[in-house]
């Protein structure tokens, strides 16, 4: 009897020895430090560095597009298609000859059915053991932004307690940027605001985003406005841009853009089900772009019918129901918690302009309404109603009354889909002593205007942006000097 009691203990003792030592070692900073200065995680969005041989001298970064085929996919492979398809009305051949387009450009990223990486890729996140974080208190979080948000937050989970253990300080400071935001919102799903000290949510996708929800419902639109629109606001004085403008101008755009969305749904069914389905369909972190309101219609719409998707539909649907569906919540309950948290979106960029109604606000990529967790957003180039309403901008575009953080969320007009002119406002966050508001300092009130001289506060009595106006003659003059530029005559 006694001897099974020893048995016991020992068993005991090495059970706690070899499970609850590490555990605790990983949970637990080996020795506290009081420099003051909290280390910061950064998690970057979809395209940020994933790599080929990770970690071997043979490391390599993955490119986000390969562009390298591009101009001979398309005049060797999709042009004859498309020339044999108008011949013989074979919209298959069309469909085809436009997928070559999409495997060309990311064909490499490509998941299988289950929602796993095909090709050798990874993003693991590391630690410079030297990385001295009194000087340096920045830290890169790297993850696999193709696959599961949920897996992701798991491996965040795991490298703040690196982080921790390294730095020996209990909490760390997040800045989560774009599809990062999806990354962070997971992260509150799944271990609420354990070792965070702040959360900087900029640019955010966790709200999702309108272009991904319509497109997962196979809903494509060309707009000749806001084709203009978006591509005013990206002119480099370009040929193209000021040739599509003459078209604009002449009247002729909407005719040539409808006989392509008309092409188009000739072959779109073929071209969702074989391309765009395993291109990017089978990444499950796609899914987590398709707002909540969008995504019984795009799973319907995508797998209806299918078979061998049970793995990835299991990832998506958990994802949907832990965070997409629930981000008002996840926010609330984070902010109740105590946590230092502030959201900034931005607005007064033309969205892109492939879907039925894409007059939305925007930061050119992520609608403003999404971004910030609900704020009510007046159509491009209109106003609210008025109103009095303390969280209404100085140009009545928002009012930030129906945030899932009213008072936590802020605005930048002007900005595009790019944290990087918002970080004094995410350093201000950090340093703060408590969780600060839209009224706690003078200096970061809720709206902001980009300007040429940076990100500044939006003065009361702010005009609304105005349509840009041009017409057929200027467009013309345009279109004449990029044509003069382009063949070296002027500069
Ligand atoms: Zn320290």
């Amino acid at each position: 009897m006694k001897s099974v009691k020893q048995l016991l203990c020992v068993c005991l003792a090495a059970v706690l020895l070899t499970v609850g030592l590490p555990l605790w070692a990983a949970s637990v900073p080996s020795e506290s430090c009081g420099c003051g200065v909290t280390p910061r995680i950064y998690v970057d969005g979809f395209g940020s560095e994933i790599y080929y041989n990770q970690g071997t001298p043979e490391q390599t970064n993955v490119p986000t597009v390969v562009t390298d085929d591009l101009a001979r996919t398309i005049l060797l492979r999709t042009l004859p298609q498309l020339t044999a398809a108008a011949a013989t009305r074979d919209w298959d051949r069309a469909a085809d000859g436009l997928g070559l387009i999409f495997d060309s450009l990311l064909g490499h990223l490509r998941c299988d059915k289950e929602g796993n990486s095909v090709g050798p890729i990874t993003a693991r996140p590391t630690l410079d053991p030297a990385q001295n974080h009194t000087e340096n208190p920045n830290y890169t979080f790297r993850y696999d932004w193709r696959l599961d948000p949920l897996t992701a937050a798991e491996q965040l989970h795991d490298f703040i307690g690196e982080v921790r253990a390294a730095t020996g300080h209990e909490n760390i400071n997040l800045t989560a940027v774009s599809e990062g935001g999806i990354v962070a919102l997971s992260y509150l799903a799944l271990y609420q605001t354990e070792s965070l000290e702040s959360l900087a949510l900029m640019i955010s996708a966790h709200g999702g985003l309108t272009m991904v929800g319509e497109l997962f419902n196979r809903n494509l639109a060309l707009d000749a406005q806001r084709v203009t629109d978006y591509l005013a606001q990206t002119d480099d004085g370009g040929l193209l841009t000021a040739l599509l403008d003459v078209l604009q101008q002449s009247g002729l755009m909407q005719p040539v853009l409808s006989l392509a969305v008309d092409i188009i749904s000739h072959c779109k069914d073929r071209l969702f089900d074989n391309t765009l389905l395993p291109l990017l369909g089978q990444m499950p972190a796609i899914w987590a772009f398709v707002p909540p309101e969008y995504y019984d219609d795009a799973r319907a719409s995508m797998f209806g019918g299918k078979k061998g998707y049970d793995v990835l539909l299991e990832k998506i649907d958990r994802y949907h129901d832990l965070v997409g569906s629930r981000s008002t919540q996840l926010l609330r309950d984070a902010a109740a918690s105590g946590l230092k948290i502030g959201v900034i979106a931005c607005y007064g960029m033309a969205a892109i302009p492939a879907i039925p109604g894409a007059d939305y606000q925007s930061d050119s990529l992520i609608d403003t309404a999404r971004s910030s967790g609900g704020a009510t957003v007046a159509r491009h180039y209109q106003t609210l109603p008025e109103s009095n309403s303390p969280y209404r901008s100085p140009d009545g575009i928002i009012d930030a009354a129906t945030c899932a953080l009213p008072d936590q969320t802020w605005f930048v007009r002007g900005n595009s889909h790019d944290a990087g002119p918002m970080m004094a406002w995410r350093d201000w966050l950090f340093a703060a002593d408590e969780p600060v508001t839209i009224r706690s300092d003078p200096r970061f009130p809720q709206y902001f205007l980009r300007t040429a001289d940076g990100v500044v506060p939006m003065a009361p009595g702010t005009p609304p942006e105005t349509l840009r106006t041009e017409d057929l003659c200027g467009a013309l003059q345009n279109f004449c000097g990029a044509v003069l530029r382009s063949v070296g005559i002027a500069k």
